[in-house]
């Protein structure tokens, strides 16, 4: 038990959330290296939503407004820090919910429906036929053909770098959210978050909650004046290493 005083609470707060999925089984092994690399990204970003961010975050809820078939993408990483924050996202878009893991097992998918299905979830898709998109058959092209397959904006927090590009080739809107502002995924989804999960999907709930109301032109207006790689380059000029001990 952490005490709330301790100055890292709410970081090994986390880390006590993504040991406890390890040990339940939802998360693999690497799911723990890939959050400790987010965790020192998140370090040197002041663990705080930035404004790129909050710009990314904006851009994000109005092409999931604009969108005819949203579908969100939750992986061991996710399943262990914000599901019940996924489903509401989910509902809030009436958009679906699928499961999507780099590895892969009948167990872990088992165990992450169960988790999204207590949170509330009605619908968990990617948990029985998968089909190869485009074609391609790679294991990171699979998708539900009811939800990522058919798909035209995609929410896929954590992703990689592989999938990342097979989704844009198929002509879908790609935003995820990834700590990592140089990463493959990064400079490859159409809208990236670069702000850690547990901030940025209740963010994005409250900003398509303002956005509701608005004009189908005003959201179009949002995504053309977003410019991904430039949003990118002014995170990286925030990545600060001497923000913690300026005397160093
Ligand atoms: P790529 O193929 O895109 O270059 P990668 O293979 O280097 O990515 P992965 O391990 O596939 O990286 O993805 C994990 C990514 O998720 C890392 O870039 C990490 O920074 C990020 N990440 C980990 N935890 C969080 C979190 N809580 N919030 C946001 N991002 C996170």
């Amino acid at each position: 038990m952490i005490s709330e005083d301790h100055p890292r609470y709410h970081s090994l707060r986390l880390r006590e959330m993504i040991v406890d999925a390890w040990q339940r089984g939802i998360l693999a092994d690497s799911g723990m290296i890939a959050h400790g690399r987010g965790e020192a990204f998140d370090y040197l970003l002041g663990e705080e939503t930035t404004k790129p961010a909050e710009r990314a975050i904006r851009a994000a809820a109005a092409a999931l407004l604009l969108a005819r078939k949203p579908v969100l993408s939750v992986n061991g990483n996710t399943a262990a820090l914000v599901p019940g924050e996924m489903v509401k996202l989910a509902r809030e878009l009436k958009g679906k919910i699928e499961i999507n893991l780099f590895h892969r097992t009948p167990r872990r998918v088992k165990l992450i429906e169960e988790v999204l299905r207590d949170k509330g979830a009605d619908e968990v898709l990617g948990v029985d036929k998968l089909t190869h998109i485009d074609g391609i058959m790679s294991p990171r092209a699979t998708a539900s053909p009811d939800g990522i397959y058919s798909a035209d904006v995609v929410l896929v927090p954590l992703e990689d770098g592989d999938r990342t590009e097979i989704l844009r080739k198929s002509g879908k809107t790609v935003i995820t959210v990834d700590l990592n502002p140089l990463s493959r995924t990064s400079r490859m989804a159409s809208i990236s978050i670069t702000d850690n999960i547990v901030r940025a999907v209740p963010a994005i709930t409250a900003s398509v909650r303002e956005l509701r109301g608005s004009e189908r032109e005003e959201l179009e207006r949002i995504l053309e004046e977003f410019d991904n790689r430039e949003n990118l380059r002014e995170t990286i000029k925030l990545l600060d290493i001497r923000r913690y001990n300026p005397e160093l």
